[in-house]
C-alpha cells in the first residue's frame, strides 16, 4: 500500500497522541511524517492526513489523491490553496479536499449551542450584573416556547443544534443557502429571506461556514434587522461578524449581550476591548473541540473505505468555499 503522509502543524505532544491512534486504528498503514520519506515514496502518497499544514508542503506531493482534515472547518486550507504561486495551486485544485465530520463533533457542539441558549434565555448575564451590584430584582420570565432562536447555517453542526434547541421547547428557525425540510423548524433559504427571519429572532446562533459571501455577513444592516434586545451567539468564525458594528449596537442598547466562542485573530490579543464589555462573553474557541478518540476513528474509517472501494468521501467544494 502507498504510504500516507500526516503534515500539521501541531504541538510535539499532539502529534504523538494524534500519531499513535491513527496507528492503532490503520495497523497495515504507513503513516509517515514529512521528514521520514524519502523522495521515491513522496511520488507514490495518495493520501494525506493534514491539521494547519503548509500548502507549500502538501504541493510536494504530486501524485496527491485526496487530503483528510482532522478538522471540521477547512476554510484556512481553502484560502492557503489559493494563495500559492498558480502551477501548485492548480495542482492541488485537483486534489480533494475532505473534512471532518464526526456526528460526535455535532453533539458536542448541540451541547454548547443549548447550554448559551439557556444561559441567555434565563439571563444570566443580568443576574450576574446584578450580583455585582447588589440588585435583588426579578426580571420577567417568558415561557420558553415564545423564545425564538435563529440558526445560521443547517450544515451538520446546525441541524443537530436545531434538534436539541427544539427538543428543548424554543421556536426554531433556520437558514442556509439551499433549501430544507427540519422537523419542528422554520427554514429560511438564501440572502432574500435572511432579513425576514432576523425579524423573527430573540437569539441568533452563528454556525456558518467563513467563505467570501459569508464573511462579515453579520454587518451593522444585517444586525439592524434583528428585534431590539435580541442576543448573538458566534459559534463559527470570527470574520463572519463585523465586530465595529456588533460593539456600536451593544453599547447604544440595539443587541443586549453577545456570546463570541471565534474571533479574527487567535487567541483574542489581551489588549482587546472585547474581554472588558460588559455585554460580551469571551470563550477561547472551545465550542465544539475535536474529539482525538472519535475523529481518528471517522479518518480511519474512510481510509479503509477508499482501500477497499476506490471511494473518497464527500469533498469541499472549493469554488463555494465549504
Ligand atoms: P457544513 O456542514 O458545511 O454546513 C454549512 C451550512 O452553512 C450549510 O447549511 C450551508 O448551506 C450554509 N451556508 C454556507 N454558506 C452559506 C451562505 N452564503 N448563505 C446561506 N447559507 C450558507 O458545516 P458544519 O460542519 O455545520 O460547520 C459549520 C462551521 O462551524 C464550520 O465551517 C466551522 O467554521 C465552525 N466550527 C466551529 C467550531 C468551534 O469550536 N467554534 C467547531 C467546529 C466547526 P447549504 O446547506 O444550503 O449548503
Amino acid at each position: 500500500m502507498t504510504p500516507i503522509v500526516f503534515l500539521h502543524s501541531l504541538a510535539p505532544q499532539d502529534q504523538q497522541r494524534w500519531l499513535t491512534r491513527l496507528k492503532q486504528l490503520l495497523p497495515n498503514e504507513s503513516i509517515l511524517l514529512i521528514d521520514e520519506i524519502s523522495e521515491l515514496q513522496a511520488q507514490q502518497v495518495e493520501i494525506a492526513i493534514v491539521a494547519n499544514p503548509d500548502p507549500e508542503q502538501l504541493a510536494k506531493f504530486s501524485n496527491l489523491v485526496w487530503i483528510h482534515s482532522l478538522w471540521a472547518g477547512v476554510e484556512a486550507l481553502v484560502d492557503s490553496f489559493n494563495s500559492l504561486e498558480s502551477a501548485q495551486a492548480g495542482q492541488l485544485q485537483q486534489v480533494k479536499l475532505v473534512r471532518l465530520i464526526d456526528p460526535q463533533l455535532a453533539q458536542t457542539m448541540a451541547e454548547a449551542a443549548l447550554t448559551w441558549v439557556l444561559y441567555l434565555y434565563r439571563n444570566i448575564p443580568e443576574y450576574a450584573a446584578q450580583q455585582r451590584e447588589r440588585i435583588w430584582r426579578a426580571l420577567p420570565y417568558e415561557p420558553i416556547a415564545t423564545i425564538r432562536v435563529s440558526v445560521l447555517g443547517a450544515g451538520e453542526l446546525g441541524r443537530a443544534a436545531c434538534r436539541v434547541l427544539s427538543a428543548q421547547g424554543f421556536k426554531v428557525n433556520c437558514w442556509s443557502r439551499s433549501e430544507k425540510n427540519i422537523p419542528g423548524v422554520t427554514h429560511f433559504s438564501g440572502l432574500q429571506q435572511l432579513p425576514s427571519m432576523l425579524q423573527q429572532t430573540d437569539i441568533l446562533l452563528c454556525l456558518l461556514p467563513l467563505t467570501p459571501d459569508t464573511q462579515h455577513l453579520l454587518n451593522k444592516q444585517t444586525l439592524l434587522n434583528l428585534p431590539a434586545g435580541a442576543k448573538l451567539i458566534n459559534f463559527a468564525r470570527g470574520a463572519i461578524v463585523e465586530l465595529d458594528s456588533l460593539i456600536e449596537l451593544l453599547d447604544v442598547g440595539h443587541l443586549n449581550y453577545a456570546v463570541l466562542d471565534v474571533f479574527e485573530r487567535e487567541p483574542l490579543p489581551a489588549a482587546s476591548n472585547l474581554w472588558q464589555h460588559p455585554k460580551i462573553a469571551v470563550l477561547p474557541h472551545i465550542s465544539a473541540t475535536t474529539n482525538l478518540q472519535s475523529a481518528a476513528k471517522v479518518v480511519a474509517e474512510n481510509i479503509e473505505r477508499y482501500r477497499r472501494t476506490a471511494a473518497i468521501p464527500e469533498a469541499v467544494d472549493l469554488t463555494r468555499g465549504y
